[in-house]
């Protein structure tokens, strides 16, 4: 593989599990070093390991660095940036990736569910984007890539969700318009049905199997299948490389064809 981020720092919040731990390894397969942040340490610290030992990453030059931060904590963000930022040396790319679901039909969404999910998916990005530009409008260079989602554009059930990732895409532009002056390209992907732990316990909440879940999705996919993590992480390490240099602004969608 290509080391297209050699000598790089790389934050990407929420890369326990799921499609911030494919970006990860996709970042440390291509020569960076990683900060893998988690509301679990434990988790976090498993993929560091997991990653480290990979023969991929090992060859590559890549590392990976567990960091326990929930990112909807303004002081406990600032202390992980600052933190990074030290050990790692610097940071050229954040992705922002840490998120929730919390779904229900409007007449049952409790205050606490929109104000967990707009806060975990939304206000962390802000918070983030905060603390890393303060280093990267210095070095006048950076990358910012945000995680919103097909629900954006509305889904039943999702009036949170679906606020929150749609707010991500502002974030994303106006970001995009405020440190464009100073080399920083801020932009956002959009998957589609991505099969993780967030949507198997969506597929458990309906009283389906993740299977089932997967299948009826498939069947209207153009693509007829669900993405899989890995393919949110490559077009996440496309837009934080200089293969995508006067890209910004913008989301893609990643979601098989589906409109
Ligand atoms: P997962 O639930 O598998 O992973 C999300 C990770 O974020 C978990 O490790 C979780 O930790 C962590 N996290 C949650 N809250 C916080 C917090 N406050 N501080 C730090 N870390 C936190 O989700 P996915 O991998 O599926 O989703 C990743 C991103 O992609 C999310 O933003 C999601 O909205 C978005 N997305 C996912 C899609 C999908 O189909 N899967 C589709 C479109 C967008 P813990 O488990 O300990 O809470």
């Amino acid at each position: 593989m290509n080391a297209r981020f050699s000598g790089q720092n790389v934050v990407v919040t929420g890369a326990g599990q799921g499609i911030g731990a494919a970006t990860a390894r996709r970042f440390a397969t291509e020569g960076a070093s990683v900060a893998v942040v988690d509301l679990d340490l434990d988790r976090a610290e498993r993929t560091a390991e997991e990653l480290n030992a990979d023969p991929g990453v090992v060859s590559a030059g890549g590392s990976v660095r567990a960091w326990r931060c929930d990112v909807t904590d303004q002081a406990a963000v600032e202390d992980v940036f600052a933190g990074i930022i030290e050990v790692h040396g610097g940071l050229d790319v954040l992705v922002n990736n840490a998120g929730i679901a919390r779904d229900n039909l409007l007449f049952k969404m409790e205050l606490s569910d929109w104000q967990a999910v707009l806060t975990t998916n939304l206000t962390s990005a802000y918070l983030c984007a905060r603390a890393a530009q303060a280093h990267m409008v210095a070095k006048r260079h950076g990358k910012i890539v945000n995680l919103s989602s097909r629900s954006a554009l509305g889904n039943v059930g999702q009036a949170n969700y679906a606020a929150a990732k749609a707010g991500i895409q502002g974030l994303t532009a106006t970001l995009a318009m405020e440190l464009g002056r100073f080399n920083i390209n801020v932009n956002a992907v959009a998957p589609g049905y991505i099969a993780t732990s967030m949507t198997a316990q969506t597929a458990q909440r309906v009283g389906s199997t993740p299977e089932e879940h997967q299948q009826a999705v498939a069947a209207r996919t153009p693509l007829g299948r669900v993405g899989q993590p890995e393919e949110v992480a490559s077009v996440i390490a496309f837009l934080a490389s200089d293969d995508a240099s006067y890209v910004s602004g913008q989301t893609v969608y990643i979601n098989g064809g589906a409109r």
